[in-house]
């Protein structure tokens, strides 16, 4: 890793990554591997929590295959990895609600996906951005420009950096996008997630479980061991009173929402808790410029699919990059638009999946389902049987799900 000099002259690189998460690290340590010139740019990360990280990824077997193409899956702790063999999945919370299941046995793959921390995974992206030879400041983006002549940043350090391509994976509030003028539509949630670990008195055999319901979706998510998390998306009032518990009323409650599947819980740290919203930028590139992960799109939970669409994101970009013809510069108009087309149908589909299951199931949000929709809630029932006990069917949710 080389430190830039700070000066008033353009730091010139083929490609500036805005983001230090798991998308922008992601994205540099790709570009970088293929032997381009990139700057990657973001703040220190916030301090790790001391013990289970309760910010969990549920990591699909796609996002496996590029963290294993950058090398960053092997320098993960595989010790405190849980693979989840199974998914159960109620429409709510009484006895007799019908059971969605999903296997990775069925699906033809090693594991529906892996549960990990995400202070795990931020180190060892991290690590391997400090071996890939990348250039990394420590900065906050205070401007950015895009022409097609040039793309140009300029850092709270007073440097300014220019390149071929800037690649914008600062999050969901996007500055970068707000910077380029990149329109964007956006939608909050009437829910925060609620996160936690927990200890539990009944071992998982990894499966994993949620139930929509009036309290929102709660799934439960295996951890190594006798432990889970969980991920709340509780609508605000609940939200407010969970957060209000002490931690072992609050693992109470969690257990009763959960019907005791795997016994009492015993809270392993304090919850913490995220606003939710659905965001999707009208378009994805810009001159030289284009937009990735949360930055781009950021969806709801409920299907543990936004940083996968994120490394989808990735994977293309590195794709059409790599498959470029010889002539043509990084930031061609045409070849952003190759990305841009091939990420469009993914990020639809999943912004609508998720959407849509969530207006479903939300009881607060019954009232904005436009009047021709509202028919989908009485049929919910039905289909989600007809769902459960079509197989094929079946398959191919799963399918997409771990694609
Ligand atoms: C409760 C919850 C559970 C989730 N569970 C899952 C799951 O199981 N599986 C899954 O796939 N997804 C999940 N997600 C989604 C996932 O967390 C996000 O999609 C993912 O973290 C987005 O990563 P990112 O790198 O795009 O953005 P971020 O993680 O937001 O990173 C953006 C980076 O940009 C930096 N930045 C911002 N502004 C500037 C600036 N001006 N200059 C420089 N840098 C800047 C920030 O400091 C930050 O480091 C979940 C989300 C929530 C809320």
């Amino acid at each position: 890793m080389q430190h830039a000099p700070a000066s008033g002259t353009p730091v010139v690189s083929d490609v500036i990554v805005v983001g230090r998460g798991a998308n922008g690290c992601a994205a540099a340590l790709g570009l970088a591997q293929a032997g381009l010139r990139v700057t990657l740019v973001g703040p220190e990360s916030p301090p790790e929590p001391a013990d289970w990280d309760p910010r969990i990824y549920a990591l699909s077997p796609a996002s496996r295959a590029l963290l294993e193409r950058l090398r960053v899956w092997p320098a993960l702790d595989a010790s405190r990895m849980a693979a989840i063999q199974r998914m159960r999945v109620f429409p709510d919370s009484r006895p007799d609600a019908p059971e969605l299941g999903f296997s990775a046995h069925e699906a033809g793959v090693p594991a529906l996906a892996w549960v990990l921390e995400g202070r795990q995974l931020t180190r060892a992206l991290h690590q391997a951005v400090g071996f890939s030879g990348l250039t990394l400041r420590t900065a906050q983006v205070l401007q950015a420009r895009a022409s097609p002549q040039a793309a140009e940043v300029e850092l709270d350090d007073g440097t300014c950096l220019r390149a071929k391509l800037l690649v914008a994976a600062d999050g969901a509030g996007s500055p970068v996008r707000a910077m380029l003028g990149m329109p964007v539509s956006e939608r909050a949630y009437p829910q925060r997630a609620v996160v936690a670990n927990f200890a539990c008195a009944r071992g998982h055999a990894d499966e994993a479980w949620q139930w929509f319901g009036d309290h929102g979706v709660l799934a439960l998510l295996p951890l190594p061991g006798e432990r889970c998390s969980i991920v709340w998306s509780a609508p605000e009032p609940l939200a407010d009173e969970l957060l209000s518990l002490s931690t072992e009323g609050f693992a109470l409650r969690v257990a009763e929402a959960a019907q005791g599947v795997l016994g009492a819980l015993c809270p392993l740290g304090p919850a913490r808790a995220f606003p939710l919203r659905l965001v999707r930028a009208e378009r994805l590139v810009a001159p030289r410029a284009l937009l990735l992960g949360d930055a781009a799109h950021a969806v709801h939970p409920l299907a543990g699919q936004g940083l996968n669409l994120g490394f989808g994101d990735v994977a293309e970009l590195l794709s059409v990059i790599a498959g470029r013809e010889p002539f043509r510069d990084l930031g061609d108009h045409l070849l952003l638009r190759r990305y841009e087309r091939a990420r469009r149908e993914p990020v639809l589909a999943m912004a609508f999946a998720t959407d849509g299951l969530q207006r479903l199931f939300d009881a607060s949000s019954a009232a904005s389902l436009p009047a021709a929709l509202q028919p989908l809630r009485a049929l919910r029932e039905t289909g989600w049987r007809m769902v459960a006990g079509t197989p094929w069917l079946r398959r191919r949710l799963i399918r997409h799900a771990v694609s």
